[in-house]
């Protein structure tokens, strides 16, 4: 089974619009021209997406929403859903985010909703899973992991969730510098893998699993080489160009 490869680049809460269009202008002209055998997405501030989109037109560069409500709409002050990350031309939307679970208090069940939400908005969801540093201590990343997409599955089909992305990302390797071991992904992403096929083994051989957590140019080889790893999340290095498009080049 051939999976495409995936990078998406999170640019968290950084960047003014202004400067996102200069990123997005940035890797785009920087892989003009690169194969297409895998996928690139960017996912700028909800502020900043019109903008990227319009520089993003004409390209294969896809566009992500780092988050959305699970309400479509109403007297909800602040938040932002799923028909307003569609219309601001989003393909794709982060869902669970661990920094999303620990500083805005989403849990599994609500997980869940923004899954049904997203496909309900025709977006397609990069679901984020990982085990906390205690809970990998204790031995129990794999129920973590196992509750995590369960929960957020819930009662939502396989043939309703084709082309989407699961993203692992231990949430103690995000932003420390600190990436997991090639050995440790690979184990977590013949985990989630074997979950999925457990309800479908077509749909579980044809998910795309990405790494996510401290990728840089040095290290994206040596994940993207494991069987089971499609591609990588990035957070810090996709603010550089250079460093983003170096991830992007080792996974084509
Ligand atoms: C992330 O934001 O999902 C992430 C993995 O961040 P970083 O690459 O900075 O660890």
């Amino acid at each position: 089974m051939t999976r495409r490869g995936w990078i998406g680049g999170n640019w968290k809460l950084h960047n003014t619009v202004a400067e996102s269009v200069d990123l997005a202008q940035g890797v785009r002209r920087r892989l003009e021209g690169a194969s297409g055998k895998v996928e690139v997405v960017l996912g700028p501030v909800f502020t900043a997406l019109w903008s990227v989109s319009e520089v993003l037109q004409g390209c294969d560069i896809q566009l992500m929403g780092q988050d959305l409500f699970y309400e479509q709409g109403g007297a909800y002050t602040g938040a932002v859903s799923g028909p307003h990350v569609r219309s601001a031309g989003c393909q794709y939307v982060l869902v669970g985010h661990s920094e999303r679970r620990q500083y805005f208090g989403e849990t599994v069940a609500s997980t869940h909703l923004r899954l049904k939400a997203a496909l309900a908005s025709d977006l397609i969801p990069v679901l984020c899973i990982g085990e906390t540093l205690e809970q990998r201590e204790q031995g129990a990343t794999e129920a973590v992991l196992e509750e995590q997409l369960l929960g957020a599955l819930g009662d939502v089909s396989p043939e309703g969730l084709q082309g989407w992305v699961i993203a692992y990302e231990p949430v103690w390797a995000i932003g420390t510098g600190h990436a997991a071991t090639e050995q440790q992904a690979q184990e977590a992403h013949g985990f989630i893998r074997a979950l999925l096929r457990r309800r479908d083994v077509a749909w579980g051989d044809a998910t795309r699993v990405v790494y996510g957590g401290s990728v840089k140019p040095q290290n994206a080889g040596g994940f993207l080489a494991q069987p089971d790893v499609d591609g990588a999340l990035v957070g810090g290095a996709s603010l550089k160009v250079e460093d983003f498009a170096a991830i992007v080049e080792q996974a084509s």
